[in-house]
């Protein structure tokens, strides 16, 4: 498979090069030239296997030619066998044809495991093979860092720095980091905001001596084989539900920078039938104020009870629109540096009608999430997670045919966010068995003053 950019002025890639670079060097964001299919009686027959078996064969077009098959198949099986169920992401029926698609069953409680696992293996696969290594460096917010992190602890060819903001993550999300003591994870609390971790990553990465001496990595969520790894689980969700036999779905989506439920697109552009995309958000509204009006614009973020979801900008969009230009590259490159200088991103009548075919969202703030928290447990026992609550709010509104299957996707164990599942129900959602003594466990990290000169010290004099 050959990767071609967004913004279309960037050499194609294979899925190797592509895995490594994150970003194209036009700026763009890398994309397979084709979209391979999956048939109906394939959708039919995954229905009855395994979840590793699934992924195997629905990947495997898109990393063919640059991995071999039975390696890839044991990395795969390697990646989901850190899952604490057999289903590895287990639909639970909710009642009035709306199921919750479970993807918290990972090392770290969040869906961001889904695609981490297998592309931390991935990665030291890929470097292992070229003799080198690198240095990712990110900011977290709470559940990219520990993800990140799990996926990369004890790994010989990745030395990881993963920058918080010191004591402005929760105490979970904390110790899910730190309490990682492998030699080749370090964890540096800021003193400032998730902003000032976030430009000073962004100023590391603008550093040209210091990127090419560390050999600077990141493995954020622009990164293609991240959004590979996530259509596996639309797939999965429709054969469950009779997509073999062309019964189609429509998905409801917590969304932050678009990369689920871009994600979801890809699954039906591979021949997943889904009839409808519903993109939940906060009070951090850009998405559903955009695909309302065809205008996308930049305001200032809020905190909310969802903070993985707390965004100004969504960065895989920009995969969507070259799919709903024509595949443009010419077409995306003007609208993004528009945006970039004004802030302002205007889609055109005629791909907005187009966009509104399938695509709806609904913006739900922080009481009405904690009303839906208290709602699904009051009706079926079940705790969940504020994101997931967003979903399902955002679910229940804009879902246009309800003899359709709605599937809401849960994105985060509600043991990660157990203050505003407490508020909501009276009862504090517990850690799972793996996680029983997280709180006892020892932790490590250096605190740091918001200073570039202070990191790039840090990091340069810390890497093995
Ligand atoms: C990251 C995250 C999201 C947002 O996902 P995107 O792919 O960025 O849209 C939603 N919920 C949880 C719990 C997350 O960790």
């Amino acid at each position: 498979m050959r990767y071609v950019s967004t913004r279309g002025a960037a050499p194609d890639l294979d899925f190797a090069d592509v895995l490594l670079a994150g970003l194209a060097r036009d700026g763009g964001l890398y994309v397979p030239d084709t979209w391979p299919t999956i048939a109906p009686d394939a959708l039919r027959r995954f229905a009855g296997l395994p979840y590793a078996d699934v992924a195997t064969e629905i990947m495997w077009p898109f990393v063919e030619g640059s991995i071999d098959r039975e390696l890839f198949g044991t990395i795969v099986a390697e990646s989901y066998a850190t899952f604490d169920h057999p289903d590895v992401t287990p639909l639970r029926d909710l009642g009035g044809g709306v199921h919750l698609l479970e993807l918290f069953h990972g090392p770290t409680l969040a869906f961001k495991d889904l695609a981490l696992q297998l592309v931390g293996r991935l990665f030291d696969h890929e470097l292992t093979h070229r003799s080198s290594t690198v240095t990712i460096v990110g900011a977290t917010s709470g559940d990219t860092g520990s993800a990140a992190i799990e996926a990369c602890r004890d790994r010989d060819t990745v030395e990881i720095f993963i920058l918080h903001p010191f004591g402005r993550v929760s105490d979970v999300q904390r110790r899910q980091m730190t309490t990682v003591l492998s030699a080749n994870v370090h964890n540096i609390a800021v003193e400032g905001t998730f902003d000032d971790c976030q430009d000073l990553v962004k100023l590391l990465f603008a550093d040209e001596m210091f990127r090419d001496r560390v050999r600077l990595s990141a493995v954020n969520s622009i990164n293609w084989a991240r959004v590979m790894a996530q259509i596996v689980y639309y797939a999965v969700a429709s054969s469950r539900l009779g997509g073999g036999l062309g019964q189609p779905v429509a998905f409801s989506v917590p969304t932050g920078n678009f990369g689920n439920v871009f994600a979801g697109y890809g699954a039906q552009r591979m021949g997943v039938p889904i009839s409808q995309y519903i993109v939940g958000s906060n009070r951090n509204d850009i998405l559903t104020r955009f695909l309302a009006t065809g205008l996308m614009r930049t305001e200032g973020v809020e905190p909310s009870l969802s903070p993985s979801m707390d965004i100004q900008v969504s960065s895989n969009f920009e995969r969507l629109l070259f799919e709903i230009t024509g595949r443009s590259g010419a077409t995306v490159s003007e609208r993004m540096l528009a945006f970039r200088s004004d802030g302002e991103l205007a889609l055109g009548g005629e791909h907005h009608a187009l966009l509104q075919e399938q695509w709806s969202g609904a913006r739900i703030d922080d009481e009405q999430t904690l009303t839906v928290i208290r709602e699904v447990y009051e009706r079926t026992g079940e705790l969940v997670d504020p994101h997931t609550a967003v979903g399902l709010a955002a679910g229940e509104q804009c879902r246009r045919d309800p003899t359709i299957p709605l599937v809401s996707l849960a994105t985060a164990h509600p043991a990660k966010f157990p203050d505003a599942v407490e508020k909501a129900t009276g009862v504090r959602p517990g850690l799972p068995a793996r996680l029983h003594d997280l709180f006892t466990r020892e932790e490590r990290f250096v605190v740091l003053p918001n200073d570039l000169a202070a990191v790039r010290d840090y990091i340069d004099t810390h890497r093995r």
